[in-house]
């Protein structure tokens, strides 16, 4: 079935978006639940529905995209924890290891990936879910982990979450697999669908460090906690992220809520609309940058 553009703002809840409230009205957003993310502070919002231009800030960049610039290659680290050397020494792992994933081209790294035990979450996947999409891609969604649709079929966000990513990529008139690429901070499902832990993000960290050096996007979109935690070392509440521009390697980075959350929290859709706005203006900057938008 194809959704018109209106009709498809009316599935994300955000329609009509022209409605001016009553001045000064404050809306509350609820703290997000645990189980896709982690809980957010409640934010005032302002008054109005419309999508509001959001100040940039400017952070400094974070971290690079090459994993060689970590001091131990996570991957390899759970594995391999025996072969560290008293004083920590990565290289020691890496070349115990096998190949590193910073120079894996993709069928190398897709199937280290699919053959990946660096982890606790190897034991109950049914299969490893690296991504998909437009491997030159301009925008890049980052979610937190495969659910229990996603390690059946392979493929990142086709389940519930997926369906509200879709229609709010084709609210952009974008689509996965055109100019679009999904991933996700760990590719092996968390039992019974737990946020992943910090080790687990880590260990799986290069992998994503890796597809976003091959995928060279435009912008990264990090959906929810997870994913924030995993591209921007980050652990302050999306609320106080969104609206804001950070870097990865020289791309910008704009953080929104993640679609698990948008369903449970209908309200907060609006919000992330005016953040894939936000994440539009930069990556049309980009092409225009004597533009002001
Ligand atoms: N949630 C995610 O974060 N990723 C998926 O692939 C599916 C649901
Ligand atoms: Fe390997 Fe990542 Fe899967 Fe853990 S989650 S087993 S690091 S691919």
């Amino acid at each position: 079935m194809s959704l018109s553009r209106e009709q498809m703002l009316v599935e994300m809840g955000i329609s009509p978006i022209w409605v001016l409230r009553e001045p000064g009205a404050q809306t509350e957003a609820p703290a997000e639940k645990p189980t896709a993310v982690a809980a957010a502070a409640p934010e005032k919002t302002e008054a109005l529905a419309v999508p509001q231009p959001a100040v940039v800030k400017v952070e400094v960049p974070v971290r690079p995209v090459s994993s060689a610039a970590h001091p131990q290659n996570s991957v390899f680290a759970a594995d391999s924890a025996r072969d560290v050397a008293p004083n920590g020494n990565a290289a020691t792992i890496e070349s115990k290891a096998g190949p590193r994933v910073d120079s894996l081209n993709w069928p190398e790294l897709a199937k280290q990936v699919a053959a990946c035990k660096a982890c606790p979450l190897c034991q109950q996947r049914k299969q490893a879910v690296l991504g998909v999409g437009d491997l030159n891609p301009d925008w890049l969604f980052i979610g937190e982990g495969p659910g229990a649709e996603e390690d059946t079929q392979g493929e990142p966000f086709v389940g519930q979450a997926g369906k509200l990513l879709d229609n709010m990529l084709a609210a952009l008139d974008i689509g996965r697999g055109n100019k679009v690429y999904i991933g996700n901070a760990v590719k092996c499902r968390p039992p019974g669908n737990r946020t992943p832990e910090a080790t687990e993000i880590a260990t799986c960290r290069p992998y994503l460090d890796r597809q976003i050096a091959l995928l060279k996007p435009k912008i990264i979109v990090l959906l929810g906690k997870v994913a924030v935690q995993s591209v921007l070392h980050e652990d302050k509440t999306l609320a106080s992220m969104r609206g804001k521009r950070f870097e990865y390697a020289g791309i910008p980075v704009v953080v929104t809520y993640h679609p698990a959350y948008l369903l449970r929290n209908l309200p907060d859709k609006s919000k992330a609309w005016e953040d894939l706005l936000f994440a539009r203006r930069l990556l049309r900057a980009q092409a225009s940058p004597e533009l002001p938008f």
